[in-house]
């Protein structure tokens, strides 16, 4: 008999069994169409005796309707795909679906017609037509896509098409990719750097699980570094997967790898065209992808012959995942490694505190790099003290760092300004009723934007254009706004230096490739003399002209007193000081605070890492917090308040009392209401022993509660609102 059990895609479901119909061809990892009621589900056959279920009769099975024309995914990647749900608390059938990442590549291999300007001029030009032909130059794609670039409706462009304005062009969808090649310019490292390379290489070739901890200074050559044992994988015909945090700065690494290897790696990020994501999946399933950098979610795709992961930044908070299946990229790429027998590189400038201890323990192999490439030294980082310099009324810059600003402006060079709130002002309110502007779907202030106009939220994105009249009082001209955010600042920038050239740098601003490249040209140019930004533009970018970073404010990331604050804070403040002084021209940092004194502060200012980490492990350890102790936080919501409060309740009433574990809570979360969902919040701090996720299960799998409430287990959570 002829059965297999299948994990399908339905996540209230469990595994279920099929019969294999006469002349099919599956195996554990094959992608089927499985019959599901009247529907036709997704499914991936599962090795047998791995998934628990109910036996059912032979003459009861449905027969799978037919098998994708997809290679099965490899038995690693089902491995990752069951700890990831186990770990993490997931559905199987969660985790399963960020590995077939796109709906197109499973329909197997098709062609399509794409167009571009043929030359040619319409009979009758119309403005729009006009617009259409100036944005469409040297673009080739769909007409619907072509229609997004440029901005008019696909009526317009299918009436070019029709004169022949637009021709087509019959496209492979699967066509490859240009090829990298190992040895297109290979750069003469340091001393440092040819024996971390030298190692890792080694590595590579071994072809074993080993995972690496790279630990550079900013500015020390980290990702030349890590380009080696990348070729070395190219060498070898074996797959690398690099992991970026966040799409901004994939251009500009794009570029360097291209200078280095002669042609661009493979993208994969979420906001592919859903083209470029079925030719991407099908190209890193067949093994022609040879380099894919990404974001988190490249992390499940089906390598077919993996030979190296990198992290890069991978302390980065942005690998955590908060909603959906809540994985930490970083944990799950060292376990991908391992289930691949592949080594794994984590680099970082200022590693996470469980990847040290890692690294301590020996279970990670540390490399450092410890100087800066090319003789450049780490700027100098001095304090600013906010209670004595205070900065006037309405206004954030103090004086100290004005005139370090007014310095660069009249050498010439370049200055970043750090502030991590987008927006003009976090809060807006009524001079005249003190009303205050709050999002109708969360437990958080309307950020106003001047640049558009708008209030918006920035959990939920409801957004309002900003009022003339108070919509409490109906008094005129009586907004205040409260606070800066970047905006601000750069206002305040041009007031106080009116010559500046100020670039506001923040997701609202580099939301795509384009204009991130943008912004690095411009300001490789010399056309920027400010830039004000958030975290974004922290890390990855190289700037020599930049020689001043001023942080706004350092207090801030300490306020919300979560586990990790003075960790983030470290780690953010030294990261973005890492943007001072990377050329010729030595660079200086000021860091606006009203606690100079606070431990992370001074551990800046002395350039002392291991003085912070130290202090910093050793108040980890007595919490019981990571890498000490583990925590698990459970988030449950529901749009109705009580419904909510209730299931808290009812999940508090039964928390186990266990030696190994404390159990906090349940309590309103600090965001109370989040999209329209009321939140309570538990928290379990468990021994480092403990079987946290047994507990965990054991715990919430037996009760039930009303459909609208979710109940959402996030393990090492980051968040903690
Ligand atoms: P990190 O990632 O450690 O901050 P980068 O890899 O960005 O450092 O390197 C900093 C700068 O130094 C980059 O412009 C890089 O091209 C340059 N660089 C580093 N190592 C070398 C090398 N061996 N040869 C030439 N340029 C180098
Ligand atoms: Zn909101």
């Amino acid at each position: 008999m002829n059965r297999v059990r299948c994990l399908v895609f339905n996540s209230a479901l469990g595994p279920l069994d099929y019969r294999v119909p006469e002349g099919m061809a599956v195996g554990p990892g094959s992608v089927v169409a499985c019959p599901l009621g009247p529907r036709t589900v997704l499914g991936i056959v599962w090795d047998s005796g791995r998934l628990p279920g109910a036996e059912v009769a032979a003459e009861k099975l449905r027969p799978l309707r037919e098998v994708l024309p997809v290679p099965a995914l490899s038995a690693p990647l089902r491995r990752l795909i069951e700890w990831t749900a186990d770990y993490y608390c997931a559905p199987l059938a969660a985790v399963a679906r960020m590995a077939l990442s796109s709906g197109g590549a499973l329909k197997g291999a098709a062609t399509t017609t794409e167009y571009r300007l043929s030359g040619g001029l319409p009979e009758r030009m119309t403005p729009q037509r006009q617009a259409a032909i100036e944005a469409l130059e040297h673009e080739q794609a769909t007409i619907r896509e072509l229609a997004g670039m440029a901005g008019v409706s696909e009526g317009v462009l299918r009436g070019l098409a029709n004169q022949g304005v637009l021709e087509p062009v019959e496209v492979d969808c699967d066509r490859p990719y240009p090829l990298a090649r190992a040895d297109f310019a290979v750069p003469e490292l340091t001393a440092d750097q040819r024996g971390a390379a030298d190692r890792l290489c080694t590595a590579v070739t071994a072809g074993e699980f080993a995972p690496f901890l790279l630990d550079g200074v900013t500015g020390s050559g980290k990702t030349e570094t890590y380009f080696e044992p990348i070729a070395e994988a190219l060498r070898m015909e074996r797959q690398v997967l690099v992991l970026l945090p966040e799409i901004a700065l994939t251009e500009a690494f794009l570029r360097r790898f291209e200078d280095r290897f002669g042609a661009a790696p493979v993208l994969w990020h979420s906001s592919l065209k859903s083209t470029e994501r079925r030719r991407a999946w099908r190209a890193v399933a067949a093994g022609t992808a040879q380099v894919v950098v990404g974001a988190r979610s490249a992390l499940f795709l089906p390598f077919a012959r993996p030979g190296l992961i990198v992290v890069d930044e991978a302390h980065e908070i942005s690998f955590k995942q908060d909603d959906g299946v809540r994985y930490n990229a970083r944990d799950v790429a060292v376990m991908r490694a391992r289930f691949e027998s592949v080594p794994v590189i984590l680099a970082s400038a200022t590693p996470a505190l469980e990847s040290l201890a890692m690294a301590e323990a020996g279970t990670y192999a540390k490399i450092d790099l410890p100087a800066r490439f090319g003789g450049a030294e780490l700027p100098a980082i001095a304090t600013v003290d906010l209670t004595r310099e205070k900065p006037g009324r309405g206004h954030w810059l103090a004086e100290p760092l004005v005139a370090a600003l007014e310095e660069r402006l009249a050498r010439g060079e370049q200055a970043l300004l750090f502030l991590n709130r987008r927006g003009y002002a976090p809060l807006t309110l009524c001079r005249n009723c003190g009303f205050r502007f709050q999002c109708p779907n969360c437990s958080a202030w309307l950020v106003e934007h001047r640049f558009s106009s708008r209030l918006a939220c920035h959990h939920c994105g409801h957004e309002t254009a900003v009022p003339e009249r108070c919509p409490e009082c109906g008094e005129p001209d009586c907004l205040v706004a409260c606070g800066p955010g970047v905006e601000r600042i750069a206002d305040e920038v041009a007031e106080r230096l009116p010559e500046a050239r100020v670039f506001v740098a923040t997701s609202d601003t580099l939301n795509s490739p384009g204009r991130a490249a943008d912004f690095v040209a411009q300001v490789e140019s010399g056309a920027v003399d400010v830039i004000v930004g958030t975290q974004l533009v922290t890390k990855g970018f190289h700037f020599p002209e930049l020689t001043l970073v001023g942080v706004v404010d350092a207090d801030l990331g300490l306020e919300g007193g979560d586990l990790r604050a003075a960790e983030r804070t470290y780690q953010q403040i030294a990261q973005v000081a890492g943007r001072a002084g990377r050329g010729a021209k030595p660079g200086e940092v000021l860091i606006q605070t009203r606690h100079p004194e606070a431990p992370v502060i001074a551990a800046l200012t002395a350039g002392d890492r291991d003085a912070f980490y130290a202090a910093e492990t050793e108040a980890r350890r007595m919490a019981g917090a990571p890498p000490f102790g583990r925590w698990a936080a459970i988030v449950v919501s529901s749009e109705d308040e009580s419904e909510a409060r209730d299931a808290a309740h009812r999940i508090g009433r039964a928390k186990p009392v266990l030696p190994e574990a404390t159990i906090y809570g349940p309590a309103p979360a600090p965001l109370s209401l989040l999209r329209g969902r009321y939140r309570y919040r538990l928290l379990v701090n468990a021994r480092r022993s403990a079987q946290l996720q047994d507990i965990i299960r054991a715990w919430l799998g037996p009760i039930e509660h009303p459909a609208g409430v979710r109940v959402g287990v996030d393990i090492d959570p980051y968040s903690f609102v």
